[in-house]
């Protein structure tokens, strides 16, 4: 592997995939050598595991470190394993990554047939686990289509709308673009929620679906400015968050 005695610095171009997880095992020894933290070398147990988007974790246990990498690292270029195997070991070791590592690491992720690539898969295997749309209290596809005739004169693509299996009181709303899907949590299929709340949340997803989200370099712009004066709209939008805001803070 000739590629992966290089520095992370600045080489994010070249293409040659890294492939194995041997390779991948062999990637952060080096950078671990590199490092040199601490003076013993953890075990390391490295997997390529068919996660639904473009994760990456790392645990380290009784000399063990046990690193699980989504399978589309495996199609990086080895220069970009070594960048995220220096993020990560800096992780645990408590040190800052350096700069050349996370610009390496970012340029690929925020490659756009990249973020294509990854988008593909978590359509295909990240399928949302919802409950049906028409709750106890509240039929979300009613809200929706409301909602749509309202303020998008119906022009809204139908989304697949549901609630959440578990009644989350930290998430209360998500739009999942890969499934064009908007999730609403349990919690708020209640009696004590206001109409207005649940529609508001769900408008606020809508806008998702109607704003997708904006890449400025590397950065996500998830509610763009435009997004929030549309959301404005909402009739009850100051008393729908300050209502959110209060129940479950
Ligand atoms: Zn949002």
């Amino acid at each position: 592997m000739p590629l992966a005695s290089q520095s992370a610095g600045g080489q994010c171009a070249l293409p040659l995939p890294l492939g194995t997880s041997e390779a991948a095992r062999e990637a952060f020894e080096r950078v671990f050598r590199r490092l040199r933290t601490v003076p013993q070398a953890p075990a390391f147990d490295i997997e390529f595991r068919p996660f639904a988007g473009l994760r990456s974790q790392i645990t380290l246990r009784d000399g063990r470190a046990c690193v699980r990498l989504s399978d589309l690292f495996s199609e990086a270029p080895a220069i970009v394993v070594e960048a995220l195997a220096e993020i990560l070991l800096a992780r645990v070791y408590r040190l800052p990554p350096s700069p050349e590592a996370r610009r390496c690491y970012l340029s690929w992720v925020c490659n756009p047939a990249v973020r294509e690539r990854s988008e593909e898969i978590r359509r295909a295997r990240g399928r949302p686990r919802v409950l049906p749309p028409q709750g106890k209290y509240f039929d979300l596809d009613a809200i929706f289509s409301g909602l749509n005739r309202r303020f998008f004169n119906g022009d809204l693509p139908t989304c697949r709308l549901g609630w959440t299996p578990r009644a989350s009181r930290t998430v209360l709303g998500r739009y999942d673009p890969a499934h064009r899907a908007i999730i609403v949590s349990k919690s708020l299929d209640a009696a004590s929620v206001p109409r207005y709340v649940v529609e508001y949340l769900v408008f606020h997803e809508m806008l998702h679906a109607r704003f997708p989200l904006e890449w400025r370099g590397c950065r996500r712009v998830i509610h763009s400015s435009e997004f929030r004066a549309v959301e404005k709209r909402f009739p009850h939008y100051h008393k729908a968050r300050a209502r959110l805001k209060h129940a479950f803070a």
